[in-house]
């Protein structure tokens, strides 16, 4: 029986495996420079017909320990359908049993998003009508920033910026944009072309490329968490976001979008900028048209279940949707998934799924036509 983690995205330690009690205990390993912890992502090998005990014995310790209570593990024989099979967190351990049917069989926090699909994604896209795709800046690592630019460029256009992966180890953000630009830039979906018609986009798929490829939950290279770097990103610690705002300083921002999963909620939720100085009645009226509209258009996103609201002035300004809605006054809204499930409409078998992801993905082009006509 064999452990390995050693690939893109991998994260897993081997404690121990006693091959006579067929008993394996693991560690999810910190992130690089960090001491955030969640993202697993591991593969067993040796193991056919063997009923084996898995445990990863630091869950507890982990970000957010929240997250393992009625999660399910993702497994994969083929690395592209990714089922659940239960798990129990007892005493700070994330318990599960399985029995490979095959030599060789993968786990993982949610259907990982790899760095070759990446690729494919962005260049797939580029070969599609008005689609431009530029590289936006480097990582801490020297990495390219993949943006992808879409739409014919003219005059008075409402400017739509949709980030995603600032945790890396969110890869449902990543499964999100590839729904998302299926539809967009699919000519006979008459939604995408009312809304290419009014809007220029500016679409960047990973923004924590370094993170994705370590296996890592929330940090960059360096250590940084992304989407708390947006007050003052500096070249040195977070650039994958001092280079995207500065584009953005360039192109002004109408609309933004920044795409997330959440380890604790087990459901698709919106966090809006209700806390920032400036915020205004036409905010939240636009805040509310976007939620409500989305909510009548596709039963998988609610706006029940939530973030506390901040308090008025008392938002944390290191966010992107915050730091951005306060920067130019716009729509700014950061988009949730679960690790877990939507409880609304769970799912045995897949539980939230890259698939559904990517449903979502393609169902935020109607809210985003809803308010397309009144951003500013
Ligand atoms: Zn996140």
């Amino acid at each position: 029986m064999k452990i390995t983690s050693n690939f893109d995205s991998g994260n897993i330690e081997v404690v121990r495996i006693d091959e006579k009690k067929n008993d394996i205990k693991l560690r999810i390993r910190k992130d690089t420079n960090s001491d955030f912890f969640q993202w697993f992502h591991f593969r067993l090998t040796g193991a056919a017909g063997i009923p084996c005990k898995l445990s990863i014995v630091n869950a507890g310790k982990s970000s957010y320990p929240l997250g393992w209570e009625n999660y399910n593990v993702c497994v994969s024989y083929d690395r592209e359908e990714w089922f659940r099979i239960p798990a129990t967190f007892r005493s700070g351990s994330l318990n599960f049993q399985f029995k490979s049917v095959h030599d060789s069989v993968y786990f993982a926090y949610f259907a990982p998003y790899s760095f070759e699909r990446h690729l494919d994604l962005v260049h797939q896209a580029q070969m599609a009508e008005d689609v431009r795709m530029e590289i936006v800046g480097k990582t801490f690592l020297g990495r390219d920033m993949e943006m992808l630019i879409i739409g014919k460029p003219r005059k008075n256009k409402k400017v739509i910026w949709v980030i995603a992966r600032q945790h890396p180890g969110e890869p449902m953000a990543e499964w999100f944009i590839e729904g998302f630009l299926e539809r967009l830039l699919d000519k006979s979906d008459s939604v995408s072309r009312m809304v290419l018609e009014k809007a220029y986009f500016y679409v960047v798929p990973n923004m924590n490329v370094d993170g994705s490829i370590a296996g890592n939950l929330r940090a960059s290279a360096s250590g940084a968490n992304l989407n708390r770097e947006w007050k003052k990103p500096t070249l040195k610690h977070s650039p994958e976001v001092y280079h995207v705002l500065k584009k953005m300083d360039e192109t002004g921002v109408n609309l933004l979008l920044d795409v997330h999963g959440d380890e604790e909620l087990p459901y698709n939720f919106i966090a809006a900028s209700e806390g920032i100085p400036s915020y205004n009645e036409w905010l939240a009226s636009m805040e509310n048209k976007f939620i409500n509209h989305w909510m009548d258009t596709c039963p998988d996103f609610q706006n029940l279940h939530k973030y506390p609201l901040d308090k008025f002035g008392e938002a944390n300004m290191t966010l992107a949707s915050n730091a951005i809605a306060e920067r130019f006054g716009c729509l700014s809204l950061t988009i949730e998934m679960p690790f877990k499930d939507n409880a609304d409409m769970p799912d045995k078998r897949y539980g939230w799924s890259d698939q559904r992801s990517k449903i979502l993905g393609a169902s935020v082009l109607n809210p985003v036509l809803h308010v397309l006509d009144d951003l500013k």
